[in-house]
């Protein structure tokens, strides 16, 4: 059983596959973790796969899942063999002395052994019309909100494997999208640049950024900048109005590590340090998986095997620890 004073084997702090992961098999353990969900921050409990309508890259489904049933399954999995839950967002950590200190809303639980699983959240653009007009046009999940753009023009910016995802996927709905993109070469994967040049209803600006969103209760267009052509990021002063109905954010993430600020070490991005292949970060006991670590995979599996990483680091650590 839980310490009745509060005190954990192990907390884990977030509910995405690394952490649901992280819980089944810190569960399977016997630690009896206590996972720490969060909620809507950027996102619903479960991470972003809760905004992932189709999942065809996760193994073991042939047929394909969705990011909800698949964060279901995970949550009900770990659930079986022990593992309890808090729908909060961490607001405090103290990882000063072991047992760590972690406040949630008006809740305290102390951890012999902490798993960071807090994934990473959309960047935006800090453009303009883009706060006002959030949720009313403008988005960063064409899965989660695509539906709402039946016969209208759209734009995606961004030039990654999830701008053309969101572009191919948006036009089930949109009459036109419209792919803007900073330079003139995208970096996402073959297969998903040949899928959406080879559809017609998606078009291409490429050496342009967005400079404002327009609309008054809508969004109904933007305002775009032209860059020097090729990888130059300069801007020309030339600027253009494109008229859309939606604008659809897919240029990159930022992890969500702010609560470990001055305790853990990071990266200049404020992406989690591990010792590497472990999940150790600098603190015993203290150990880190998913996206909050890796800035390139970002795979619900890969996610999913990190977690799975974090939890056997931890029970090592116990074990040692006595
Ligand atoms: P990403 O690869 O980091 O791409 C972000 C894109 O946004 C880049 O093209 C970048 O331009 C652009 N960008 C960044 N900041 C910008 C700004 N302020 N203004 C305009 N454009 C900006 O992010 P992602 O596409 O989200 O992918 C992240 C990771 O997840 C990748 O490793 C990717 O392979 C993976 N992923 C995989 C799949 C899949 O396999 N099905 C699907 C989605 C994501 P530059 O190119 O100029 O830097």
């Amino acid at each position: 059983m839980p310490d009745p004073n509060g005190t954990r084997k192990v907390v884990i702090l977030g509910g995405g596959p690394a952490g649901l992961t992280a819980a089944l098999y810190a569960a399977r353990g016997n630690l009896e973790p206590l996972v720490i969900e969060g909620v809507e921050k950027g996102g619903p409990t479960g991470g972003q796969l809760m905004l992932t309508e189709e999942v065809e890259n996760y193994p073991g489904f042939a047929e394909g899942t969705t990011g909800p049933e698949l964060i279901e399954e995970m949550r009900d999995q770990a659930e079986r063999f022990g593992t309890s839950y808090w729908t909060e967002d961490a607001d405090e950590v103290d990882l000063s002395e072991r047992p760590f200190r972690v406040v949630a809303g008006d809740r305290e639980v102390f951890a012999q052994a902490l798993i960071i699983a807090t994934g990473a959240r959309p960047r935006r653009l800090e453009v303009p019309g883009e706060d006002r007009l959030w949720g009313s046009g403008v988005s960063a999940c064409a899965t989660c909100d695509g539906f709402f753009f039946q016969d209208q023009d759209v734009v995606v910016v961004g030039g990654g494997d999830s701008a053309m995802e969101e572009a191919t996927f948006l036009t089930k709905f949109a009459s036109k999208v419209t792919v803007v993109h900073r330079r003139d070469n995208l970096r996402a994967s073959k297969i998903l640049q040949e899928r959406a040049f080879k559809n017609d209803d998606v078009e291409f600006i490429w050496d342009a950024v967005v400079t404002e969103i327009h609309g008054d209760d809508r969004v109904t267009g933007v305002t775009l900048e032209n860059t020097e052509p090729g990888d130059s990021l300069e801007r020309t002063g030339e600027t253009r109005e494109l008229s859309c109905g939606g604008f659809f954010l897919a240029i990159g993430h930022i992890p969500n590590t702010s609560l470990f600020e001055g305790k853990l070490d990071m990266d200049d991005q404020g992406y989690l340090n591990v010792e590497h292949p472990s999940t150790k970060t600098n603190v015993p006991g203290v150990f880190a998986s998913g996206d909050s670590v890796d800035n390139f995979y970002r795979q619900a599996v890969t996610a999913a095997g990190t977690g799975c990483r974090a939890a056997m680091d931890a029970e090592q650590f116990l074990s040692d620890a006595g």
